[in-house]
């Protein structure tokens, strides 16, 4: 089976104290022994380098959560994917449905910034997910479909891909699909991205995010074709995130 990817997406939340949670995350993954699932913290792109210095040694992994499609310029408060692998990052998060909403974002775009971070050395974590008016009209699917089509590069290469299913109806609202939806979109985004990339698309890691706690972690991570899970709200206390990760 898939080893599952646990992703914490911090948001525009987080001080020194998040570091300390951070630190705190770590020491209870210690003693807690053998990890069954990747982790992935993403904090403000301010704190990757001490969270990267703080999470050494151990099996957490640091994640950006953009970066810019060119690999230096005139782009004033933009980071491009080799700063943040210099600041310590193996991840980033592209096109999240805040930065789509909050910045524009399109699909091309998000697609650009993958490819910057593929040839960059980031393992891309790339969000899609409809609204809840395209899920009420019946249209759910063929946006996602669209959304991929658009947002996913042609070539992976050897890096792994890593999708995000975000119902954006499900982002802080404490409304999850149920598992029946989650099931039918994730199957639907396998078929997808077998067809388009075969074997790699098998071997994707499909994440569902949107209200993911810990008494929803371990019903959301037993559904087919769910191989992990992107986290808002929970990840950014290490008691919470913890659980979520020992449920998958
Ligand atoms: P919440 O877990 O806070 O709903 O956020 C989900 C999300 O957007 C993760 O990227």
């Amino acid at each position: 089976a898939t080893r599952p990817l646990i992703a914490g997406n911090w948001k525009m939340n987080g001080t020194g104290a998040g570091i300390e949670e951070l630190a705190r995350l770590k020491t209870l993954l210690e003693e807690a022994g053998t990890v069954e699932s990747d982790i992935v913290v993403c904090p403000p792109a301010t704190l990757i380098h001490r969270a990267a210095q703080t999470v050494e040694g151990g099996p957490i992994r640091i994640g950006g959560q953009d970066c810019h499609s060119s690999v230096n310029g005139a782009h004033t408060g933009d980071i491009s994917a080799a700063m943040l692998l210099d600041a310590g990052a193996s991840h980033v998060i592209l096109g999240h449905s805040e930065r789509r909403a909050d910045h524009g974002e399109t699909d091309s775009i998000v697609r650009s910034k993958c490819e910057a971070a593929l040839s960059g050395g980031l393992i891309p974590i790339v969000c899609v997910g409809e609204t809840e008016t395209e899920r009420g009209e019946g249209n759910a699917n063929q946006v996602v479909a669209e959304q991929l089509r658009g947002s996913l590069p042609e070539h992976f290469g050897n890096t792994p891909i890593v999708v995000a299913y975000e119902p954006i109806w499900a982002i802080g609202t404490g409304k999850t699909a149920t598992p029946a939806d989650i099931e039918e979109m994730h199957g639907h985004i396998r078929e997808l991205l077998i067809e388009r990339f075969g074997r790699s698309g098998e071997a994707a890691r499909l994440l569902y995010g949107g209200s993911v706690k810990s008494d929803n972690a371990g019903t959301i991570l037993s559904t087919p074709n769910v191989n992990g899970a992107l986290v808002g709200g929970a990840s950014l206390k290490a008691n919470d995130f913890f659980s979520i990760i020992v449920a998958a």
